[in-house]
């Protein structure tokens, strides 16, 4: 079963509104990567259009990121009832399109946003070590160099945007943490 039939197999995708795969641009070197559709990503078929994506939106302007400058997907491609967390079962139909996402885009910087996405790149994909990974709070910031499908890719979690609207103490540590990724986007423009 390929990639796409794979996720398309699971009951969310069968409930939803609109498959969201992603927005951005295809040639981008950094990628953002959230947990899953909400409401109006569902309503849309776009990531990141709710609430938590106008937030994305102020916080990549903040450094001088345009859409036309990243590409934007989520572990999960489709919504889940209720926005509730993603299910091991989900994570594992959906992330080997994602995979094949990051394969074509081939980044050199992941941002991964809030828990899910961070734990399963720290897990190395594996979707049954996720549990074992440190949270988003301890390691919000720190680079960590991954490799992906054979390359290397620096990852840097981040506070998921949607946090930061609940919680204003994290915008803070935010704009400490877009910090180190504009370093990480001056010393690639400047190879
Ligand atoms: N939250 C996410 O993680 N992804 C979206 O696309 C929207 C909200």
């Amino acid at each position: 079963m390929d990639y796409i039939e794979l996720a398309k197999n699971t009951e969310i995708c069968r409930n939803c509104k609109n498959v969201v795969v992603g927005k951005g641009n295809l040639k981008a070197s950094i990628m953002f990567i959230g947990e899953a559709p909400g409401r109006n990503e569902d309503e849309q078929g776009l990531p990141f259009v709710g609430v938590a994506g106008k937030n994305l939106d102020n916080l990549l302007e903040r450094v001088g990121l345009s859409m036309n400058e990243v590409y934007i997907a989520n572990i999960l491609k489709c919504r889940p009832p209720e926005n509730r967390p993603p299910s091991q079962e989900e994570i594992k139909a959906h992330t080997p399109w994602l995979l094949k996402q990051i394969e074509e885009i081939n980044p050199k910087v992941i941002c991964s946003l809030g828990n899910y996405s961070t734990k399963f790149f720290l897990a190395g994909c594996d979707v049954a070590l996720m549990d074992k990974q440190p949270g988003i709070t301890s390691v919000h910031g720190k680079i960590k160099m991954i490799k992906l499908n054979g390359q290397d890719v620096k990852l840097i979690p981040l506070f998921h945007p949607a946090a930061i609207i609940y919680n204003r103490s994290l915008l803070v540590e935010w704009e400490k943490d877009m910090e180190i990724v504009k370093n990480e986007i001056v010393q690639k423009s400047a190879l």
